[in-house]
C-alpha cells in the first residue's frame, strides 16, 4: 500500500531527562501513515523512552512530540493506537481463558468491563482473529497454545480496536528464531495489505532490517532515520555493535 505521508508521529528537538540525566538528546523525526518504522539501538540507549514519550506516557523536558497532529496525552488516541508493551505475553497467558477471550479483553478495555459485546465488537473479534490466522484456535486455552500462537492472539487483542498504528515493544523477547521470523512477516503483511503503520521496538537488528521500511536508530541522539539498505551500507552496525558484527541482509 503507499505512503499517504499524512504524519503520524512527529518529534521536533525532543529532550529526555530522568532526574536530570539526559538519555535523549535533540531528537527529530517523522513517521508518515504506512510506514513500518524498527526503533534499534544499543541496550539502554532510550527506545523504550522514546516509545513512552509517542504514547503521552512520558512529556519531553524539551521539544514537542506530536501524535496525530496534536500534543500526545495518555489515552488520548486509544482507540487509534494498539500497543502491545514488552512482556504483555508473560503476564496474561498466566490465566486458563480462551484465544477468543483473550482478544474480546481488547474491546472490554476500549468501551467499558460491564457492558456486553455487540454485534461490531464481535465482528471484530472474528476479523482480528482471521488477519492473524487463529481462528480455528479460537475456543483453545491461551495456555495451550505455542509461544509464537500467543504472540498473534496478543496482536489480534490490538487489532481487535480497528487501530491505525501498532507499537510494540520487543515482542519477540522469549520467542525462538522460526517464530520471530514469522511473527515479522505477519506485521510486514498487515502493513503492505492492510496498510497499518507499524512501529516496533527491538533489539533483533537482522530481523527489524529484513521487513521494515525506515530504520530509526537511537544512541541517546537519533543516530539515523531512513532505508534499511543504506542502514547496512553504511557500516552503523560496526560502529554501534563493534567490529566482527556479522550480518545477512535477504533478499527479498
Ligand atoms: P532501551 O529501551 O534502549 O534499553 P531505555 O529507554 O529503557 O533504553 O533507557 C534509557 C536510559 O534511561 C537507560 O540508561 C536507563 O537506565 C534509563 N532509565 C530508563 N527508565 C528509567 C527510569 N524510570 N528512571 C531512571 N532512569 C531510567
Amino acid at each position: 500500500m503507499p505512503l499517504n505521508h499524512t504524519p503520524i508521529v512527529q518529534m521536533e528537538h525532543v529532550s529526555f531527562e530522568y532526574n536530570s540525566a539526559r538519555v535523549l538528546d535533540d531528537i527529530n523525526f517523522t513517521i508518515s501513515a504506512g510506514e513500518f518504522v524498527g526503533i534499534i539501538g544499543p541496550n539502554g540507549s532510550g527506545k523504550t523512552t522514546l516509545l513512552r514519550l509517542i504514547l503521552g506516557l512520558l512529556t519531553p523536558q524539551e521539544g514537542s512530540v506530536l501524535l496525530f497532529g496534536k500534543k500526545s496525552h495518555l489515552g488520548q488516541n486509544a482507540q487509534e493506537i494498539g500497543y502491545i508493551p514488552q512482556k504483555v505475553t508473560q503476564l496474561e497467558t498466566r490465566f486458563p481463558i480462551t484465544v477468543e477471550e483473550v482478544v474480546a479483553l481488547g474491546r472490554v478495555s476500549q468501551r467499558g468491563l460491564f457492558r456486553q459485546l455487540n454485534f461490531d465488537d464481535r465482528q471484530a473479534i472474528t476479523e482480528a482473529l482471521d488477519l492473524v490466522q487463529l481462528t480455528q484456535q479460537r475456543g483453545r486455552l491461551i495456555t495451550d497454545l505455542s509461544g509464537g500462537q500467543q504472540q498473534r492472539v496478543f496482536i489480534a487483542k490490538a487489532l481487535a480496536t480497528r487501530p491505525k498504528v501498532l507499537i510494540l515493544d520487543e515482542p519477540t523477547v522469549g520467542v525462538d528464531i522460526e517464530s520471530q521470523e514469522k511473527f515479522y512477516q505477519l506485521l510486514a503483511q498487515l502493513n503492505k495489505e492492510h496498510g497499518l503503520t507499524i512501529i516496533i521496538v527491538s533489539h533483533d537488528i537482522d530481523v527489524v532490517v529484513n521487513e521494515v521500511s525506515t530504520v530509526l536508530c537511537v544512541n541517546k541522539t537519533l543516530i539515523y532515520d531512513g532505508t534499511p539498505k543504506e542502514f547496512i551500507k553504511e557500516d552503523y552496525i560496526e560502529k554501534l555493535y563493534g567490529k566482527g558484527r556479522r550480518f545477512i541482509l535477504h533478499n527479498h
